[in-house]
């Protein structure tokens, strides 16, 4: 097999040679200049090919992505846009899935993450706010789990709590938790469990967290908010569109996070593809006067929380 390698890059040489010397006809030697521009290519993606199986093959990767995206839309669409801001309504059977999912992402209880949400909505960067990157960008990050107080349920969550649906899933948050780690096992085994599982939680985590820290310290105004949020497109990519956080500020219930075509929201793709599929309705957005109003300059009002 050696050999036979050695044979073939040797010929592919002495070719190489009469090409340089343009001793043969065009197309053989375009044929020639062809294998050697893209064989080494093609021997690199061999390569990481095999390295590839070693630590991770298409099923690991394969739930890893499922797996990522629909515990993704659990927060983003479910606990965010749905939860906490009311930003559309839709069906039960939806709002249930949505809501499983969204446990399954293992950030913690829905109302609890709602709650928490709507202070930092109600005080954003200012005294009160549970996860301001003022206070440190770890801080902001992933260290106010740890420092701050949890936000009070009964003040912000009352609406919440009231909603059977909602009531009950979040009794049963970690049920739903489980069964997250229990369908890539059975897929796939261990390494399902791993990738599909532990890995998946990891990378969406820190992406949720990015919108805390990140979105508050690094990108673009469009608009005049009365908090540091900014549109990050690199943190947007990996949260199906809630790094346009500073449209959000400004519109906290606006369903759709991104504002133009070159601000991709995949959250507010699924959105519509709902309405398509009459599964949701009254998706809130603001008008396009009050848009250009407050391009223009900052808010009249302080901005709520919802
Ligand atoms: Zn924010
Ligand atoms: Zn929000």
């Amino acid at each position: 097999m050696v050999w036979w390698v050695l044979i073939g890059v040797a010929a592919l040489a002495a070719a190489l040679v009469k090409v340089f010397d343009r001793k043969v006809p065009g197309t053989l030697s375009k044929a020639v200049l062809l294998l050697w521009a893209v064989g080494p290519l093609v021997g690199t993606l061999w390569a990481i090919a095999l390295l590839w199986q070693e630590w991770i093959g298409w099923r690991e990767l394969a739930l890893f992505v499922v797996l990522y995206f629909a515990t993704g839309m659990g927060i983003t669409l479910g606990f965010h846009r749905l939860l906490t801001h009311s930003s559309f309504e839709t069906t039960p059977i939806v709002r249930g899935t949505v809501l499983a999912l969204g446990c399954m992402a293992g950030q913690g209880r829905p109302i609890d993450w709602a709650s928490n949400h709507l202070k930092h909505h109600a005080f954003a960067d200012k005294e009160g706010d549970p996860h301001s990157p003022l206070e440190g960008l770890f801080h902001a990050h992933l260290g106010w789990f740890f420092s701050s107080e949890p936000a009070d349920r009964e003040r912000y969550g009352a609406r919440l709590q009231a909603d059977k649906l909602v009531s009950f899933m979040d009794r049963t948050t970690v049920v739903w938790l489980v069964l997250g780690l229990v369908i890539p096992y059975l897929v796939a085994g261990w390494t399902g469990f791993l990738w599909g599982g532990l890995v998946r939680m990891a990378f969406l985590n820190h992406a949720t967290f990015a919108v805390n820290s990140i979105c508050h310290a690094f990108g673009s105004r469009d608009f005049e908010t009365k908090d540091e949020s900014r549109n990050n497109w690199i943190v947007a990519a990996l949260t199906f569109g809630e790094g346009w956080h500073n449209n959000h500020h400004a519109f906290p219930a606006m369903a759709y996070h991104g504002m133009s075509w070159r601000q991709f929201d995949p959250t507010a793709v699924t959105i519509r593809l709902l309405v398509w599929l009459r599964l949701a309705r009254n998706v809130k957005l603001p008008r396009p006067e009050l848009i250009a109003r407050r391009k223009a300059g900052p808010a009249p009002t302080p901005a709520t929380g919802d």
